[in-house]
């Protein structure tokens, strides 16, 4: 009888581990908390360059009435100038993760973090 019973424990910290294992790409997924591999920069909701987060480079966006400085190092992208009169851009954290975008209002400027399309599988939450 008591045999039984820690068997069927077994069973169930089974289950729960299957469950976690399952839960957690899924919740990484829902969070957009995916690596992005690239960021798309949108002037006036016109796409104007897209950028690979793997290579770190510096540039400047030429925003509506003002530029922005953006900067990609060690996958992470964030905006380190710019000449906008709130700055709130600049003093955003840094994004890396698919969905994730820095807003310049007064420039119009938008960088948003994407995912390959192809990396829709769990492989791409495993790397
Ligand atoms: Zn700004």
């Amino acid at each position: 009888m008591k045999k039984h019973k820690s068997f069927k424990n077994d069973i169930l910290l089974l289950v729960i581990f299957l469950a976690i294992g399952l839960l957690i790409p899924l919740g990484y997924r829902i969070f957009h908390h995916t690596t992005g591999d690239a960021v798309t920069i949108t002037i006036d909701g016109e796409l104007w360059r897209t950028l690979p987060l793997s290579s770190d480079t510096t540039i400047d966006i030429p925003g509506i009435g003002g530029t922005n400085t953006l900067r990609i190092k060690n996958g992470q992208a964030s905006i380190t100038e710019a000449d906008c009169p709130d700055k709130l851009c600049v003093h955003q954290s840094s994004i890396r993760h698919n969905g994730e975008s820095l807003v310049c209002l007064p420039h119009k400027v938008i960088v948003k973090v994407t995912a390959d399309a192809s990396d829709d599988d769990l492989d791409g939450i495993a790397k």
